[in-house]
């Protein structure tokens, strides 16, 4: 009874009475799309969680939903390849724990639609991440396998040469294709090379990148080294403007080692966390044309509230240090896409699952600190209006695609439809419902 009338109110304030071809359309938004180089004023339409055609017009009454996107920028979901999302587990000081975030509270109301997890689980307590973390979020969340089989637990555990093991890495990266992405290794604060080569080699055999956070360095063991020997063409040094590592030289150069990984086909990704970024070593890498390949986070409990805050925040210093909105952009979501080898995300090309993010670059007074606090002036930054995820919105800032109660009965209820609405749908499997009854 209820949800027919309910169905009959949206076909009232919808107008729409023949079949639509399309679930959503987002109309007049300035389409960023690095994958098919286009960057001017579009129109999106979604179908069935897939991108189904991209325009300079599309005729609203062929679609459920019409939203404008008039004077915003449309982009594909971003994808931010460095979080800590193993939450959940109790474990104190551990990111398979309290220093990790449930990815869902910092992701929709950012433009994020998916994330990496960067090696907080390890191949013993993968299963656990998973079916804590990753089969319970809306967000879509990838994994790299830390190399340490107990993960990120701390120092005893990402210290033990004994646990880091290429074979057991490999055997579950390949047990799961597609959902782990990648190998990790992080945090090691010895001269060994064995962390890493035990990760190439867990790479090699489930044909993934790996990415590192370089610990310490010692004579023997530094970053030319590594990216420049060590590491393979599509592997990935993170953490790339922290400066702790020799990522300028003494003089203040771009170290020589990074540019010649660079040659190679090493990737650098910004990793900028509570304690990896530093605009002292960040501008003058931009200055000599060292910018980063991709654009993430580090998100965790000692950089959400510091001065990386968020992956828009974080964008809006790429914006401040002088790349254009649609580099920025490019880093964001096809570059990174690119490099986990997952080439259906990041892209709007028809086909593609529907994960949208639609921006707005606001102009002003901002200001963007690093890690240590230091601060750089800014006259433009991104806020994110609305995100969509498999063709549903999932978050909706200001309410652009809602209709003005006003408008509505005086005993309005639910009213939108579920083939575009993933907030308040029509039908009672909403967000947030309560356990499913168990069957009897
Ligand atoms: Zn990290």
């Amino acid at each position: 009874m209820h949800r027919s009338f309910a169905f009959l109110i949206s076909l009232a304030f919808c107008g729409h009475t023949a079949a639509q071809q399309y679930d959503l359309l987002l109309r007049r938004g300035h389409v960023v799309d690095a994958k098919n180089q286009i960057s001017a004023v579009r129109d999106v339409a979604i179908k069935d969680g897939k991108i189904a055609a991209v325009a300079p017009s599309i005729d609203p009454t062929t679609a459920v939903k019409t939203i404008d996107a008039a004077g915003l920028y449309v982009t594909p979901g971003l994808v931010d390849i460095h979080v800590h999302v193993f939450a959940g587990t109790g474990e104190r000081g551990s990111y398979a724990g309290d220093n990790s975030l449930y990815p869902d509270g910092y992701t929709f109301r950012v433009g994020v639609t998916t994330v990496a997890d960067a090696g907080c689980a390890g191949w013993r307590n993968f299963d656990e991440f998973k079916s804590r973390i990753i089969d319970r979020s809306r967000t879509r969340v990838l994994a790299f396998l830390n190399i340490v089989g107990n993960g990120m637990r701390g120092g005893n555990y990402e210290q033990d040469l004994a646990d880091m093991q290429a074979k057991p890495t490999a055997d579950m990266a390949l047990q799961h294709k597609g959902l782990i992405i990648g190998v990790k290794s992080a945090h090691y604060a010895g001269p060994e090379w064995h962390p890493y080569e035990q990760a190439v080699e867990a790479g090699n055999t489930a044909s993934i990148p790996v990415m590192v956070d370089f610990g310490r360095t010692y004579p023997q063991k530094s970053v030319a080294e590594l990216v420049t020997k060590k590491l393979r063409p599509g592997d990935i040094y993170t953490h790339c403007f922290s400066g702790l590592r020799g990522e300028l030289d003494p003089a203040g150069h771009v170290n020589p080692g990074m540019i010649a990984g660079r040659k190679r086909g090493v990737i650098f990704d910004a990793g900028h966390g509570g304690g990896s970024f530093a605009w002292r070593i960040a501008v003058p890498a931009m200055k000599e044309g060292f910018p980063p390949d991709s654009i993430s986070t580090d998100l965790h409990i000692g950089s959400m509230n510091a001065g990386m805050k968020d992956m828009l925040n974080v964008m809006g210093k790429f914006l401040a240090m002088g790349m254009s909105v649609d580099d920025v952009i490019a880093r964001s979501t096809w570059n990174p896409a690119r490099e986990i080898k997952q080439e259906q995300l990041g892209n709007l090309s028809v086909g593609s699952p529907a994960d949208v993010a639609v921006l707005r670059l606001e102009k002003g007074a901002f200001g963007f600190t690093d890690m240590y606090g230091a601060r750089m002036a800014g006259t433009q930054k991104l806020t994110c209006e609305m995100t969509v995820r498999d063709g549903k919105v999932v978050y909706d800032l200001n309410g652009l695609g809602a209709t003005d109660w006003l408008k509505l009965p005086k005993d309005y209820r639910r009213f939108n439809d579920p083939r575009w609405d993933g907030l308040t749908p029509n039908n009672p499997e909403g967000p947030g419902t309560g356990q499913k009854k168990k069957k009897k």
